[in-house]
């Protein structure tokens, strides 16, 4: 259940309603690295309509079948534990971070770019 005076999944220390929430109900993110935040709550939250629609359609994980995709990403979110999200490095479209899933961790550097005034997710780097 989404409490929105709960922690943010993406470990701001700010409520989530002052935090990710923002982007999830429809304000662009203001930055690669808020976008990359608000990705994270997204998985930790179930929200895939989220995750779908800040993916850039260039993406190597895009997905013509949106009904699949879904499918998969609320898969993976109800699979996996979202257990915390540490940012080692970021830079004005890319975000170095290792995400922890539980027992298991996630590294990833990750490209964005901006489309339509909208910053969306790219791929993987590194
Ligand atoms: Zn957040």
């Amino acid at each position: 259940m989404v409490r929105a005076d709960m922690n943010c999944p993406c470990c701001s220390n700010k409520p989530y309603a002052a935090c990710c929430k923002l982007y999830h109900d429809g304000l662009p993110a203001p930055t690669a690295l808020a976008l990359m935040r608000s990705r994270y709550s997204a998985y930790a939250l179930g929200k895939a309509d989220y995750i779908i629609q800040t993916t850039h359609p260039k993406s190597p994980y895009y997905e013509s079948n949106w009904k699949k995709w879904k499918l998969a990403i609320l898969n993976f979110c109800h699979q996996m534990q979202f257990t915390g999200l540490e940012i080692l490095s970021y830079g004005e479209d890319w975000v170095h971070f290792v995400a922890h899933l539980g027992n298991t961790t996630l590294e990833e550097k990750s490209q964005f770019a901006k489309v339509d005034g909208k910053w969306l997710y790219l791929k993987k780097i590194e």
